[in-house]
């Protein structure tokens, strides 16, 4: 997951130019709803795109269905939503922070919101975690909501980190979330954690992690290129490589750097200080002796 600037695209004029298209199948239908398109958008926007605060807004069938159907190929005033697509594909997700975003997905879901099928604002840089959740986008308690790339400003803060245990040859592995109960947005970032973040596979990808790190720690974390002495150092050489990948997937919340950021728990630092810093160890050895 990552925040996004807004796209670059002016939807209320967009909503003139769609409706008032006649060579559209959806021409005449959709002019009974253009300024209730409008008005969408501009709530949406001042909503801050919260999935509990914006408004539903009635866009009854065929018309909702012509819009999801611009959505799936967009007429000619709306081909910029293609380049926002081609501008996101294979870079981070934007939801979850798997490595490779391959769609431009809905936030508020276009089979709930078909007024916003096509609202730029409404749309990011997804991966398979999108489709999965469907749509699941707020819970009943209060502030339970997806968090939005394009509005939810603690997408740059570190919310989440692996949590290990059991550690060996492979290990036990959760996510914890690393903000303060009196976050404001803590219900949310917890609703996005359990709802968009964990179902995509995540957790396997970290145990297959872990594995590959303990038979070659170096490999995966690169600063790992010399024995450490002490906590400190081992600290500052994982942190060096987190902080890397912060850098390179454009956000905190990436995979590679929530599992880091696990590493960097003491009792995992405990565990791992005494076994890389054993005696005839060589930087490319395992963690564990013998391990291959
Ligand atoms: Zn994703």
């Amino acid at each position: 997951m990552r925040r996004l600037p807004f796209p670059d695209f002016d939807d209320i004029a967009g909503v003139d130019a769609l409706v008032d298209n006649t060579r559209l199948g959806s021409y005449p239908d959709l002019q009974a709803f253009r300024q209730a398109l409008k008005d969408g958008y501009e709530q949406y926007h001042n909503a801050e795109g919260n999935a509990q605060a914006v408004l539903l807004v009635p866009i009854p069938d065929p018309s909702g269905d012509w819009l999801r159907k611009h959505y799936k190929n967009p007429p000619t005033s709306h081909l910029p939503i293609n380049d926002i697509r081609e501008d996101g594909l294979a870079l981070p997700c934007s939801m979850c922070g798997s490595s490779h975003a391959f769609s431009l997905d809905h936030v508020l879901p276009k089979e709930d919101h078909p007024a916003f099928a096509i609202f730029s604002r409404n749309l990011v840089p997804a991966c398979y975690c999108n489709l999965k959740r469907g749509r699941n986008y707020r819970g009943n308690n209060v502030g339970a909501r997806t968090l939005h790339p394009y509005y939810d400003a603690c997408m740059d803060e570190r919310l989440y980190a692996a949590q290990f245990s059991g550690m060996g040859k492979t290990a036990r592995v959760g996510l914890q979330i690393l903000v303060a109960d009196i976050h404001p947005e803590k219900t949310a970032i917890a609703f996005h954690l359990d709802n968009i973040v964990k179902p995509t596979g995540v957790l396997n990808w970290m145990r297959k992690r872990w594995v590959k790190f303990v038979r070659a720690p170096r490999k995966i974390v690169g600063s790992l290129d010399f024995i450490p002495a002490n906590d400190q150092e081992l600290f500052a050489a994982i942190r060096d490589h987190r902080d890397g990948r912060d850098y390179a997937q454009g956000s905190p919340n990436n995979w590679e750097s929530m599992f880091a950021e696990g590493l960097l728990d003491p009792t995992v630092i405990a565990w791992l200080l005494p076994r890389l810093s054993a005696d005839g160890r060589g930087i490319d050895d395992p963690v564990i002796a013998g391990l291959t």
